[in-house]
């Protein structure tokens, strides 16, 4: 089993808090499709044996390629691979997302829309220099349900510094209502070399209190069980059948492939990855060489325990410390500290397995430090 992972560099506009990898220049994106399907072909002979489920276009802004572009590499990918698929999923942003768009990207076969929303309110998409209108955001979701789309997601952002005060409750009101199996709501994290970043470091904004976030994690969590959601990831809730295969595979250890500039790969013992350079990338592909502006690490047993922590207390399901001993030879079951955060509420035993409670996973990268290796 493996997924594969396209990284599309380019967006039309910067947004103020993105560190991404992305270019803001467009007339590459040819030569950058080329380049991608000749990394897809240069690698997949490696990857004879496993069987692809989950095809995934992420960015950047994947829509603005257009859907010959996107079909262009899938078919590549297709071809080159032996896949049973399950999910294809593109990243779109909703101002690309007009009838015509939407119907050429239902009729190449994606199965599934990541519409990058963020907020509905005019003061806060202005701050995050978005393009969209509220109004384009929710026309294009309605379009995309009507036209077939049984699998659309929307990403929002929360623990922000302006807006109204009511502007988390207003904005996840008017997603709930909207045709959408699936959410990935994220804390805005400042992040260097972003606006956001520069207005913090220059006094021009001050970061929202923990009281803030947290208040508005748990209207999250009020809002969307309130409206039939699963919350099972930390940022993430779906409806009945609704969940990200591709991004739950990450999170179980899957294998993975990932084509374009920065994309990363993972295959145990190794994860690797392209240079964030749209240059060092398209230079790679003219020399037939992808390897040189890739970099890797080789994962010890305690590097692949604590990334199974990482990733499995974030979820509902949590970590397996059977399995895990198996796969690390890391006993999680003898971590010092395992106690006192179970006594304290942090950690809690279900179903055999280790998790986090749902109303501590805010604080879910504190406690699992408290367990590493
Ligand atoms: S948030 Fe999305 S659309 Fe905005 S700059 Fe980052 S990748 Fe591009």
């Amino acid at each position: 089993m493996a997924g594969l992972y396209v990284h599309v560099p380019f967006c039309a506009q910067a947004c103020s808090y993105c560190d991404f990898h992305f270019t803001t220049r467009l007339d590459g994106r040819n030569r950058m499709v080329d380049a991608i399907v000749a990394e897809i072909k240069a690698s997949m002979p490696a990857w004879s044996g496993h069987t692809f489920r989950t095809l995934y276009f992420g960015g950047g802004t994947p829509s603005i390629l257009g859907a010959e572009a996107i079909g262009r590499i899938a078919e590549t990918a297709f071809q080159s691979a032996d896949w049973a698929l399950e999910e294809w999923t593109v990243e779109a942003n909703p101002e690309d997302l007009d009838a015509a768009g939407l119907k050429s990207l239902k009729d190449i076969g994606v199965t599934r829309l990541s519409v990058g929303i963020q907020s509905f309110d005019p003061v806060v998409l202005e701050w995050m220099r978005r393009i969209h209108s509220a109004e384009t955001a929710e026309s294009s979701i309605h379009r995309a349900a009507e036209l077939g789309f049984e699998h659309i997601s929307l990403d929002l952002m929360y623990g922000l510094p302006v807006g109204p005060e009511n502007r988390w409750h207003s904005d996840l009101q008017r997603a709930l209502a909207l045709p959408a199996d699936h959410l990935s709501c994220y804390i805005l994290t400042a992040e260097p070399r972003t606006l956001y970043g520069h207005q913090l470091d220059k006094g021009q904004l001050t970061a929202p209190p923990d009281e803030q976030v947290v208040q508005e994690y748990q209207e999250l969590c009020t809002a969307t069980e309130a409206a039939g959601f699963e919350h099972y990831e930390v940022s993430n809730f779906a409806r009945a059948g609704g969940r990200s295969r591709h991004n739950s595979a990450y999170w179980d250890g899957t294998p993975y492939l990932g084509v374009g500039p920065g994309a990363h790969s993972f295959n145990t013992p190794k994860r690797w990855w392209n240079a964030r350079s749209n240059a060092a990338f398209l230079r790679a592909s003219e020399q037939g060489n992808f390897g040189d502006q890739q970099s890797f690490e080789l994962l010890s047993n305690a590097d692949r325990f604590n990334e199974a922590l990482i990733t499995g207390l974030r979820r509902t399901e949590g970590v397996n410390p059977s399995a895990l001993l198996e796969e690390t030879g890391q006993d999680l079951l003898t971590q010092e500290g395992l106690e006192a955060l179970i006594a304290d509420g942090d950690c809690e035993w279900h179903q055999g397995r280790l998790r986090i409670p749902e109303p501590r996973w805010p604080m879910g990268d504190a406690i699992t430090l408290k367990l590493m290796c």
